[in-house]
């Protein structure tokens, strides 16, 4: 098949499916469901997918970030030949880049954007607002922002972590009406431009990527920052070295989370994974990554960016237009430091019940891995409810944390198309 940089491929040839002729319907055009659907589309199921391409990559992360993970391990995934970002680099005429180069976000989301006009065509960017069963239970109904409906003959959820960000409880009360930019609280996915904090004082609770990324960046447009973390000390990444001698390869294999045996083999094998005990596949899924900053940030956060380590916000409450924020220490007294705005580098919480679009009657019938809100899926990333699949990160306490990452994208793409075409000849 001829590629070029611009226009659609022609369509595929269609199989039968099983619900009179029904779409697959893909919720979200992030890198899951990119892939999701440039597989279904290659195996001619009829697929419709909703969502702002690269929806999250262009409004929930800061102007001037990077991606942390290495160019290898951020390839969308098409069962076919010339889908990798070095492709696109490539056919663009735009340098290769190493392990030693960050990716720029805007590079990726080029490259999200040209994959979809190569692999997957038509998106529409209309938000999924509801997805329930319809009255027969035969197909599922999906209903959209602008008030269509459309029945589906199954729903990939690929909305990645929307609607899951987390704002620890104790910094609640400074944002009584919510938290966001215009709050004395805000959460990291709430910003695409961290500039407009210059000339603030700005305390970042958080030891992780988001955390030390935000604060360089809001140090460098003329904030006033401290970090606040709750671990001993700041961990980084390593510099990367592409030509290691074989004892030490051996020693830490190399994978796309990074270097060391469990992460080589939860990458290797994530539908072993599945087949571990529920408490250990969540124990990986806590620990097998903790917070670190990317190596290349160390230069611009260490002895530039002041932070604070083992240290806890216990109290905050507002005082007019300012922040007060209760510090508690290893030893001494609680500490009070007062500022203009805090930001929430603290993650995300998988919890199906704050998907705002699955409606209670579907909800009730997700089941959910033993010990969290996610959802138990089969080995093809169904869940408990007939023709309702989740990929992603909420895929990741069934099948490790490689789901967390767009590295993830190939395992789950191929699993899901193909459990389509099984259906289709079943059906
Ligand atoms: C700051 C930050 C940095 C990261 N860096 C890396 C990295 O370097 N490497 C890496 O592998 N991973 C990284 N990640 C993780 C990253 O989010 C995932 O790897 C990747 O984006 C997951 O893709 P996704 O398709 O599941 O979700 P997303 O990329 O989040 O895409 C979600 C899609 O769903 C759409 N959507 C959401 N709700 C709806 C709705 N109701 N209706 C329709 N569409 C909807 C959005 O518009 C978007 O198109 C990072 C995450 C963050 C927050």
């Amino acid at each position: 098949m001829t590629q070029s940089l611009s226009g659609q491929r022609p369509a595929r040839r269609r199989v039968a499916d099983g619900h009179r002729g029904l779409p697959w319907v893909v919720v979200g055009a992030g890198p899951y469901g990119l892939s999701v659907a440039a597989h279904l589309r290659a195996a001619g199921v009829p697929v419709r997918v909703f969502g702002e391409v690269m929806g999250s990559w262009r409004h929930a992360m800061a102007t001037g970030m990077f991606l942390k993970s290495t160019p290898d391990a951020v390839d969308l995934s098409v069962p076919e030949p010339g889908g990798r970002l070095a492709d696109f680099r490539r056919l663009h005429g735009e340098p290769r880049l190493t392990e030693l180069t960050p990716i720029p976000c805007e590079v990726f989301v080029r490259y999200g954007q040209w994959f979809q006009k190569q692999y997957v065509g038509d998106v529409d960017p209309v938000r999924v607002v509801g997805v329930d069963h319809t009255e027969d239970r035969g197909a599922l109904n999906v209903r959209l922002d602008d008030g269509r409906h459309i029945a589906a003959a199954a729903v990939v959820v690929a909305t990645g972590l929307n609607g899951l960000a987390h704002v620890p409880a104790a910094l609640l009360p400074l944002a009584p009406e919510g938290t966001g930019p215009a709050a004395l609280v805000s959460h990291t996915s709430h910003h695409s431009d961290l500039s407009c904090f210059a000339g603030q004082r700005v305390a970042v609770i958080g030891g992780g990527q988001s955390a030390l990324e935000s604060a360089a960046l809001m140090h460098e447009a003329g904030a006033e920052v401290l970090v606040l973390v709750r671990e001993r000390k700041v961990r980084w990444g390593s510099v990367p070295q592409p030509d290691r001698p074989l004892p030490r390869r051996l020693a830490r294999p190399a994978s796309p989370l990074g270097p060391g045996w469990t992460l080589a083999a939860v990458c290797r094998a994530p539908g072993a994974v599945r087949r571990l005990p529920p408490a250990a596949r969540m124990l990986l899924f806590r620990r097998a990554l903790g917070p670190s900053g990317g190596w290349w940030l160390r230069d611009r956060v260490e002895g530039v960016v002041p932070v604070r380590t083992a240290c806890r916000v216990v109290r905050a409450e507002a005082a007019g237009t300012e922040a007060r924020l209760e510090l508690a220490g290893p030893a001494g007294p609680p500490e009070t430091l007062t500022v203009d705005h805090v930001l929430a580098a603290t993650g995300y919480r998988l919890d199906l019940g704050t998907l705002p679009f699955l409606l209670p009657e579907v909800l009730r019938d997700v089941e959910c891995v033993p010990g969290s809100k996610a959802p138990r899926l089969s080995s093809r990333f169904e869940s408990s409810v007939p023709g309702l699949y989740f990929t992603g990160s909420l895929a990741a306490p069934t099948f490790g944390p490689m789901l967390r990452f767009v590295a993830g994208t190939r395992f789950a793409a191929t699993r899901i198309a193909y459990d389509a075409l099984q259906r289709a000849i079943r059906h």
